[in-house]
């Protein structure tokens, strides 16, 4: 179950917000009647309440915005409980004091804003004394560590306990209190009137990660790097899990540059099963795993760590056989002979990470390679390595070539107006491939098709990089189309 939390200044709002929440079909709401500016008036907040509700009335030491004087938050909080409310939150120094009444059920708190302490089960040992239904622990992440030792705590009570950490890190845990059983999590109206740091908003939680369908069997997947929190594959994987019926959810692990090895080790309680790599993890994550493919050895750089059949961490690189399908798919078009890659001509701008996986797979399909970058030291580098021709920023619009990659961020939203590239240019029949997906429509492919290219946009290589990932995650075809068109309807939805 998810509660959503209702925080507004104005009684009007919070009756607005709680009807709108319970047509959308909310299970439960806590009323934070500290965030009221006026004195709250509990009979017009609960009389014929639409969806079920907690009566929170927080201070400010405990994350609340209550100003007036303990006595008459202690008032107001009996008063709820003889009108029947269905659930009253007491902190732990006054749960004593207000004795269980009626049918109403006690959620006994502690918020600690600042850390996870290193007693947490000391305080929940205390909680659990104070006749609770529920017991709500909330802390501050700062490690994975902090979200490990939540999530055993609500994995090993005997009471029913809402456990989770604050914070980017502590989203996972957010989430992933419901696969340990607690009996429900925290979300949001909205991420613009987050409550506590790190709150979802009841969307997300609801139709991103699917909180309600977690169970003690849902397999845990994720991506890892930093910054994390923007990152669309969540979105894609979560989406294809739901399409196949598969019991997964898939989440940002936020791990910072020199924190791998011990997140991972700490993360290893979850079972997770897959991962996506991305910055500033793609090297470094070779380390981590028992097996590594050979196209990822070659690359230095791995995408994806998955378990294998025998349970253990292999790498492998799917952004290099997914850029291959896309020129392969651009080939195929009628204006070309053969999608065999072997033969061609191929310009790649960049010398960047994605623009040597690329020019590696390309080399080794026997296609003849040119690098060009802004930099021309990383080129030289590149072309040496491969042992490919190398061009000069400046004349990059001056050779010939079959097919044109770009391998550089230019173009990327917000700069849409840039363009790598000379419009003057490009060829009729040449093949186009921007690796840049946001937009889908770049203007240098735009440019491209004006002068009778034939272009791929870089959604066809994102999607088919998620799709191989999900296929060695769980053994099963992807379902493209649909993580194409969520793609896509996810990126306009940015832009407007
Ligand atoms: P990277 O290692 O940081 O490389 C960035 C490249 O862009 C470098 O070659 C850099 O040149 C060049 N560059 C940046 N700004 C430039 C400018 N104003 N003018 C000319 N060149 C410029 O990044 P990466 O990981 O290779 O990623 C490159 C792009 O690939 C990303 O921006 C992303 O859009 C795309 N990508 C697509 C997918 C997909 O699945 N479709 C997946 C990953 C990445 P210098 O060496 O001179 O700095």
């Amino acid at each position: 179950m998810i509660c959503v939390s209702i925080g507004r200044t104005r009684h009007k709002m919070m009756v607005a917000e709680h009807r709108a929440l319970a047509e959308r079909g909310a299970e439960l709401v806590e009323l934070r009647i500290d965030w009221l500016s006026r004195q709250p008036d509990l009979a017009r907040l609960l009389k014929d309440r639409p969806a079920p509700c907690i009566v929170t009335c927080r201070r400010p030491q405990d994350g609340g915005r209550w100003k007036g004087s303990e006595e008459q938050r202690l008032a107001l909080l009996r008063t709820a409980l003889v009108s029947g409310v269905e659930y009253i939150d007491l902190e732990e120094d006054i749960a004593a004091s207000i004795p269980r009444y009626g049918d109403t059920q006690r959620i006994v708190s502690h918020h600690d804003f600042e850390q996870t302490p290193k007693d947490i089960e000391d305080i929940h040992y205390r909680l659990c004394q104070l006749d609770p239904d529920i017991v709500k622990i909330v802390t501050m992440a700062h490690s994975p560590e902090d979200n490990m030792r939540m999530l055993k705590l609500v994995a090993n009570a005997k009471v029913p306990t809402v456990g989770f950490c604050m914070g980017e890190l502590g989203l996972i845990s957010r989430v992933l209190c419901g696969k340990y059983g607690s009996p429900f999590t925290f979300a949001t109206f909205s991420r613009d009137r987050e409550l506590a740091p790190g709150q979802l908003s009841v969307d997300e939680m609801k139709h991103l990660y699917r909180f309600d369908e977690i169970d003690a069997n849902t397999d845990v997947y994720g991506v890892i790097g930093d910054p994390i929190a923007h990152s669309l594959s969540p979105l894609l994987h979560n989406t294809a899990f739901h399409k196949e019926g598969i019991n997964a959810v898939y989440l940002p692990f936020r791990i910072p540059k020199f924190d791998l090895q011990k997140s991972l080790t700490h993360y290893e309680w979850l079972g997770v099963q897959g991962y996506s790599v991305t910055i500033p993890h793609k090297e470094e994550i070779l380390d981590h795993a028992q097996h590594v493919d050979e196209s990822a050895q070659e690359i230095g750089a791995a995408n994806t760590l998955y378990r294998n059949s025998e349970s253990e961490w292999q790498a492998t690189n799917t952004d290099y056989p997914a850029a291959l399908a896309t020129i392969r798919l651009g080939l195929q078009s009628s204006q070309f002979s053969s999608d065999e890659l072997a033969g061609y001509k191929v310009l790649i701008l960049g010398a960047g990470g994605v623009a040597r996986a690329i020019a590696l797979g390309l080399v080794k399909a026997g296609a003849l390679v040119t690098v060009s970058n802004r930099t021309s030291e990383r080129a030289t580098e590149l072309a040496a390595e491969l042992g490919c021709q190398q061009i000069s920023w400046e004349h990059r619009g001056t050779g010939f070539a079959d097919i044109l990659v770009n391998c550089t961020s230019v173009g990327m939203h917000p700069n849409v107006d840039e363009t790598p590239f000379p419009e003057s240019q490009f060829r009729e029949n040449m093949l186009v491939f921007d690796t840049v997906y946001n937009p889908e429509n770049t203007l240098l492919l735009k440019q491209a098709r004006g002068r009778g290219c034939v272009t791929v946009s870089g959604i066809e290589m994102f999607i088919r990089q998620a799709a191989l990932q999900f296929e060695q995650f769980t053994g099963r075809s992807a379902p493209l189309e649909t993580m194409r068109e969520t793609l896509r309807q996810s990126i306009s939805a940015v832009k407007s």
